[in-house]
């Protein structure tokens, strides 16, 4: 089944396009890596499928139904309930502990203090990082804070997850090892990912890839993983 499609979708921030009319398909329980080189647009296409942007022009649809044109409230019930979000940089609250930044999405979603921080735990759990359960992110490795980032991003069990050069900011050992992690749990859910990279090796973990150049589909783009089914 096809979760995520985008028709054309063209977005520009000035004169120049940053994307021109852009399709694609995300089907359930699929891994589909963005890749090309800075800034070809793939953050921007994220964005707009993420429905943090809307394009200036073309469709973007989440199970069948437009999300570029939803009410801002129906985009944030989306980005809630629904998508998952991992950046380069973890973005953790600097003021709370790992556990409290990880329960915070579920306190957002209505759930209760202690099942939230029960549901938070377990998570800092499948990342092998329970230790830091009570440490705020300023104490933290890049890979522990990372690691902690992708707990929050995941804990609400998002049907999509949204990663946008996910282990760019880590070293090659540490990221594949979060990858590794972030893979694996998507596949246990049949959630799926849109993994926007650079890096041949991020891209490989995925099951298709498509290559943006200045903002446009590259059609023959034999793409940077050898490895991706198409
Ligand atoms: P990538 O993720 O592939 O590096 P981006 O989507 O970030 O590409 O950027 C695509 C183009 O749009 C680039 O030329 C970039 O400088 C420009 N751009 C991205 N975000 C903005 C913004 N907020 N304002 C103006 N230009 C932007
Ligand atoms: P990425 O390539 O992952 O988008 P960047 O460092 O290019 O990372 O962008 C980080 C932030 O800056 C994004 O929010 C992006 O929209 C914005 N940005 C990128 N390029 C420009 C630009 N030329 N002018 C203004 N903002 C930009």
């Amino acid at each position: 089944m096809t979760l995520l499609q985008a028709r054309g979708v063209t977005k520009s921030y000035g004169p120049t396009p940053a994307l021109r009319g852009v399709d694609l398909e995300l089907g359930e329980g699929r891994i589909l890596a963005v890749t090309g080189p800075s800034g070809c647009g793939k953050s921007t296409l994220l964005h707009c499928l993420a429905g943090i942007l809307r394009p200036d022009a073309g469709e973007v649809h989440y199970r069948g139904r437009r999300l570029d044109t939803a009410s801002e409230t129906e985009r944030s019930r989306l980005r809630r309930d629904e998508f998952g979000v991992l950046f380069q940089f973890g973005l953790l609250v600097a003021e709370l502990t790992a556990a409290e930044n990880i329960a915070l999405p579920l306190l957002l979603a209505g759930h209760g203090r202690r099942e939230s921080r029960s549901v938070a735990l377990d998570w800092l759990d499948r990342f092998g990082v329970r230790e830091l359960a009570e440490t705020v992110p300023g104490q933290m490795s890049g890979g522990q804070q990372q690691r902690v980032a992708a707990a929050r991003a995941l804990v609400t069990e998002p049907s999509v997850l949204f990663a946008d050069e996910p282990t760019g900011a880590l070293d090659r050992l540490v990221g594949e090892q979060l990858l590794g992690l972030v893979v694996e749990l998507a596949r246990e859910r049949r959630m799926s990912v849109v993994l926007v990279t650079h890096d041949a090796t991020v891209a490989g973990y995925a099951d298709d890839e498509i290559v943006l150049r200045d903002g446009v589909l590259d059609p023959g783009g034999l793409g940077i993983a050898a490895g991706a089914i198409g």
